[in-house]
């Protein structure tokens, strides 16, 4: 692992700093969780973000992902015993889940920051991250946490349509398919997944709500919790996301 200590400018590898921004305090690598409940956009934010800043992502949606595919004899037992878990429908402790994170860091090269997403979702999580952030002497800078109205977000979710056949979504008002409930991309109808229906949307974010508070006071106890409104075009909040990380950070 080679996370780069605070103030100390470029990594030896050159190619750490993002935009060429000069002095600027966003310009060092930075360590940053994402936190946002469903139909805040987070995962979108993560990709602009990691443009913008030149971070590595980690999600662990996509850490799980990756180690379903791989070949059954490369997966340590601690993967394995996820794997079981996730197929199961179970939830994943938070001792495997933190294994996995510090497993996943260990092979990566982060001099140039990373972007959490999807972890912590726990206090315990939160805690062991910092344990091993502080080990690296790279500390965690901020939390951004997107937060949008229970109303715009009803909206936003029950909007959505999604196909079948390739997986591609769409949004009744945002991101209208050319022909009505019909996919651009295979032809396929559009459905409206029983998750997205507004009875069902409520219920996800009362629960996503009370599973997250506990987190969002740790991070708010510490003075890491960046609050951005998640209104607008996706542009827009990450350029708001910007100016809240460079005034946090004091740039
Ligand atoms: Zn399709």
């Amino acid at each position: 692992v080679t996370l780069t200590p605070d103030h100390t400018g470029p990594s030896a590898g050159g190619e750490s700093t993002a935009a060429g921004e000069g002095t600027d305090v966003l310009s060092r690598p930075l360590r940053l969780v994402l936190l946002g409940g469903p139909g805040v956009g987070k995962g979108t934010q993560a990709e602009l973000l990691m443009d913008r800043l030149g971070m590595y992502h980690l999600s662990t949606g996509d850490m799980f992902r990756a180690i379903g595919a791989k070949p059954p004899e490369t997966l340590t037992p601690v993967m394995q015993q996820a794997i079981e878990l996730i197929s199961g429908g179970r939830l994943v402790p938070d001792e495997t889940v933190i294994e996995l994170v510090r497993h996943h860091l260990e092979e990566q090269d982060m001099g140039r920051g990373i972007l959490f997403d999807g972890f912590p979702r726990t206090v315990p999580q939160a805690e062991a991250l910092d344990r091993m952030l502080e080990a690296l002497g790279a500390p965690l800078d901020a939390v951004l946490d997107y937060e949008l109205e229970e109303e715009k977000l009803i909206e936003r979710l029950s909007g959505r349509r999604t196909c079948l056949q390739c997986g591609a979504s769409f949004h009744v008002l945002n991101l209208p398919p050319k022909n009505e409930g019909i996919c651009d991309h295979c032809g396929s109808p559009l459905i409206q997944r029983t998750d997205d229906r507004p009875a069902t949307v409520l219920v996800r974010l009362q629960t996503y709500h009370r599973k997250t508070c506990p987190l969002i006071d740790f991070y708010r106890g510490s003075g890491r919790l960046i609050p951005v409104t998640a209104d607008g075009a996706p542009t827009t909040i990450a350029q708001r996301s910007i100016e809240a990380l460079r005034r946090h950070l004091g740039g």
